[in-house]
């Protein structure tokens, strides 16, 4: 028999606010949920969507939680920048590699040097959200968010 489950509210999911001053304990299950969300562009913190604004753009709080998604520092997505970077480049190396296995022993250069050209420029683009957001989950797993982070409803 379904029973109809209650709705998460935002009282109930942030009941576990920390403190400022609170020590910081990691929970490896809880950073790979919320990696593992980031990584389908949820928010980290409750899975809820949509976070982006367009496919670039990510909303200043989250719709479901109402978590401060840029966390109030203007330089908040340096990391993510050089997370993308890394991305890309593994992203690059990996199909590289793939295709000169696949092609072997006659690799076809020409194509190579297009195809991967393409992909090193392209690569960075697609996997930025992803980038942002996976960004943002580290962040959260290490720094769990005080009630400064979370949007306030008078
Ligand atoms: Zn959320």
């Amino acid at each position: 028999m379904h029973t109809p489950q209650t709705p998460r509210t935002r009282t109930r999911r942030w009941r576990q606010v920390r403190l400022p001053g609170q020590p910081i304990e990691l929970d490896a299950t809880r950073a790979l949920r919320m990696v593992g969300r980031a990584v389908r562009r949820r928010c980290p913190s409750c899975g809820g969507q949509p976070i982006f604004e367009g496919y670039f753009r990510l909303r200043p709080y989250c719709r479901g939680c109402g978590l401060r998604l840029e966390r109030g520092e203007a330089d908040y997505f340096l990391g993510a920048y050089l997370l993308n970077l890394a991305a890309a480049e593994l992203v690059f190396a990996v199909g590289f590699l793939l295709l000169l296995l696949a092609t072997w022993p006659t690799p076809p250069w020409d194509m190579l040097e297009y195809v991967c050209a393409a992909g090193v420029v392209v690569a960075p683009i697609v996997l930025y959200p992803f980038s942002k957001t996976v960004w943002l989950a580290a962040d959260l797993a290490l720094r769990p968010p005080t009630a400064d982070d979370i949007e306030q409803h008078g």
